[in-house]
Order: C-alpha cells, then sequence, then structure tokens
C-alpha cells in the first residue's frame, strides 16, 4: 500500500502532571504508533538490539527502538535500508524508530571520549583535549565533520544536510538535528561558538528536512528534533531552546520535538534538564541523549524528559551485569554457582520464569552465546518495567512515594536474597 506523508501523523499531548515540577505522562503518536510516555526506548546500534530478537523486544514492552545514523551509514549503507522501505521493516519492527543524526559518534571520535555523562569538569578546560591513548580522527569545521571511519580508516564527511539525507533514507519516525558535541573539557570560549555552529547547523537540518518531506512524500511522515547543547551553562542551554524553538524552514516548518544532548555530569543533569524544560514548548515531546541508571531516570523524568534512549543495559548484560531493584551486581562471581534462584523473583522477564542464576553464570563460565541474550532480555525488561512504574506513578499521583521507596532499595538499605 502506498503511504503518503502526512505531518498530522506525528503529534505529543501531554496527560498527567507533576506538582510543582516539569515531569509529565503523556503519548507520542508516529506514523507506526503511540508511545506512552514517559518511555525508555531500547538502542539497536545497527538494526539489531545486540543478541536479541526484534520480537523478543516487543514481547518485553520495548515501545519504539533507537537505531544509529553514523553506524547505518558505514554499514549497510542508507540506500539499502531505503530499499528494504525503511529502518523498521528492514529488522522487522513495526513499532515506532529513532535514529540519532550520527553526530554524537562521529564527535566522539574526534576525542575518544565514550560516555558524555561520565565525563567530568576540569579545572584547566582544553579545547584540543583527547583521551589518553587516542588518536583524533575527526575534524570539525564550520560547514561539517570530517572523520575516518572506524571500520576501515576511510574518510568520510558529514554535514547537516547528509545527515538528514541519511536520516530520510533510513526512515525512522523521529530523527535529530545534527549538532556539534562538546565537552566538559571545551573553554567557555569553546561552548559559545559551537552553540552558534549547531544554531546554524539546526536552521540547514530544516531547511533540508523540509526539500526532503517534499521529495520523499510518498514515504511516511518523519519528525525532526532539534538538540540542544550548552554543556553546563545555564544561560547557554536557555539561549539555545530560545534560539531552536524560533527557527522555521522556508514553508514555515518549525521542530517536532527536542533532544537534550551533550556534556552532562551526574550531579548536575536535572538542573540542566529543568532548565530546559522551564523554556521550551510544553506541548512538544523532549528526549534525553543516553541514559539509563535507574537513579538518573528518575531525575530525568521528575524535571521534564519525556524519552530516553540508551546502549548500556544490553551493554552491561553482555559483561554479565544484571540490574534488580536492589542495585546491580555481576553474575560471573563464584557464589552463583549453586543459585538456583531466578535474577530477580519479582521480574516477569522471559528469562527470570525460565532460568536460574547458577545457569546464566555458567554461560558465562563457558562463553556460550545464550548468556548474552537471556541477561539482555532481562536488563531491558527491567529498564523499560522501570520507566513504565515511573509513568504509572505520575498517573496515580505517587510518584514521590515510588521514588523514595524505590531509592531506599536501590541504595541497598534493603537487601534481595543472595545478593
Ligand atoms: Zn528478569
Amino acid at each position: 500500500m502506498e503511504v503518503v506523508s502526512d505531518p498530522a501523523e506525528f503529534s505529543f499531548s501531554v496527560g498527567t502532571r507533576l506538582d510543582g515540577q516539569y515531569g509529565r505522562t503523556g503519548e507520542l503518536r508516529t506514523p507506526h504508533g503511540t508511545i506512552a510516555t514517559p518511555a525508555f526506548i531500547p538502542v539497536g546500534t545497527k538494526a539489531t538490539v545486540k543478541s536479541v530478537l526484534p520480537e523478543t523486544m516487543r514481547e518485553i514492552g520495548a515501545q519504539a527502538l533507537l537505531a544509529n545514523a553514523y553506524h547505518l551509514y558505514l554499514q549497510p549503507g542508507p540506500d539499502i535500508v531505503d530499499e528494504a522501505g525503511g529502518l523498521g521493516r528492514f529488522m522487522n519492527w513495526p513499532g515506532p524508530t529513532f535514529t540519532d543524526s550520527g553526530g554524537f559518534q562521529v564527535m566522539s571520535l574526534g576525542v575518544g571520549f565514550k560516555k558524555v555523562i561520565a565525563m567530568e569538569a576540569v579545572d584547566t578546560p582544553d579545547d584540543n583535549a583527547v583521551a589518553a591513548g587516542k588518536e583524533r580522527l575527526a575534524h570539525v569545521d564550520d560547514d561539517g565533520v570530517t572523520f575516518r571511519s572506524h571500520l576501515d580508516g576511510s574518510k568520510h564527511r558529514f554535514t547537516p544536510e547528509v545527515s538528514m539525507g541519511i536520516q530520510h533514507r533510513l526512515g525512522a519516525d523521529v530523527m535529530f538535528a545534527f549538532d556539534e558535541l562538546t565537552t566538559l573539557m571545551n573553554t567557555r570560549g569553546y561552548q559559545e561558538r559551537s552553540l552558534r555552529r549547531t544554531h546554524e547547523w539546526a536552521q540547514r537540518c530544516i531547511d533540508e528536512h523540509e526539500r526532503l518531506t517534499v521529495e520523499r512524500g510518498h514515504r511516511p511522515y518523519q519528525a525532526l528534533f532539534a538538540v540542544i547543547q550548552g554543556a553546563q551553562y545555564e544561560d547557554l542551554r536557555r539561549k539555545a531552546c530560545r534560539e531552536l524553538e524560533d527557527i522555521r524552514g522556508r514553508a514555515g516548518t518549525g521542530f517536532d520535538g527536542y533532544g537534550i544532548g551533550g556534556a552532562l555530569e551526574k550531579h548536575n543533569l536535572g538542573t540542566i534538564v529543568g532548565w530546559c524544560s522551564a523554556e521550551l514548548p510544553e506541548e512538544k515531546p523532549r528526549h534525553l541523549l543516553g541514559i539509563s541508571e535507574p537513579e538518573d531516570l528518575f531525575v530525568a523524568v521528575a524535571n521534564g524528559a519525556d524519552t530516553f534512549d540508551c546502549v548500556n543495559p544490553s551493554r552491561v548484560a553482555r559483561n554479565a551485569a544484571l540490574y534488580v531493584d536492589e542495585g546491580r551486581f555481576n553474575i560471573n562471581t563464584a557464589r552463583f554457582r549453586r543459585d538456583f534462584t531466578p535474577i530477580d523473583e519479582t521480574c516477569d522477564c522471559y528469562t527470570c520464569a525460565n532460568y536460574t542464576r547458577a545457569y546464566l553464570h555458567h554461560l558465562f563460565k563457558a562463553k556460550e552465546m545464550l548468556a548474552a541474550t537471556l541477561c539482555t532480555i532481562h536488563n531491558e525488561r527491567f529498564t523499560i518495567r522501570l520507566v513504565d512504574r515511573i509513568r504509572e506513578s505520575i498517573a496515580g499521583g505517587y510518584f514521590e512515594e515510588f521514588r523514595r521507596e524505590f531509592m531506599g532499595r536501590w541504595q541497598g538499605r534493603i537487601k534481595a536474597p543472595g545478593l
């Protein structure tokens, strides 16, 4: 059946609001289905959540998946995904999909820093800082970024137009504007210059997005989110929000939503999200890029973030780290050799219904692939379910009670059996 691009297929509505805070429930409607927010969006970097079937991701309650434009650009290439009918069709995922702009991966190549949230502010900022043992693989200029592929060292260039072209061909329901990622290493002066650049790139993204939406009118409508940078500076974050809100394409298109990105420290995550929520239009969705730790989820939701994505639940699962309400533990340790109980008695996932800690321990020791599958199922379900419970607690008017109760257990005041 031929589909026709219709912007009305994408919308967001706010449900219950948290008293005196920016947190809220909502509904994000896309051409491929509706997402009840707050929602955790699992990451399938290369159009797969590593080691888990898309059908299983649906069974464990994933409402949408996020894939990575940089990785899919290098392999298999956006034309192949386009020919397949878009990202969802290609990977047999019928629900909503997101792609990030590729900016984060490309810029990370520039300095070798993997995780933005782990970055720490430094006493002596240095715009040329590179992580220890890393080589600078990307160079930013006012027009775009030139970088070398992490796969084969080949040279590539991303500009706002290139990123939009890639993301339109990937066909996700939600795309992100191409932005410059700065680090907490950068000087204030650099952050200001970078923000100007991100603003100019946002305008170019909207213009190109408008053009491609018309050119590819036979495809379902794709929404475009701006990305707010500005590091730890309140005035820069607020200014970025106001300026991005005002951007319009030649035909009057504005951004459909906003991503909060860039250099964040754990301790001021909530403050920064709160500044953005205070400035951004209330009727537009807000996505926080790259968080999944329970304490961060509560803080982000309370301060107004509607959706989040993070690769961590699956990444740490492959390293034998498992989440339960009482904290995170490693199934590799010897005390689980004869533990014939599930990871978590209270978890409703397939792994906990059918397998024991002793079996998972054995699979890791024997380096069996099934270890990754079973542990990823549990960790993704844990994170999705936690955000579902947070959403229910806002709707039910008991968010603060749930937060206190959960954080009391998470911080280890109550011990789980066998941990
Ligand atoms: Zn489980």
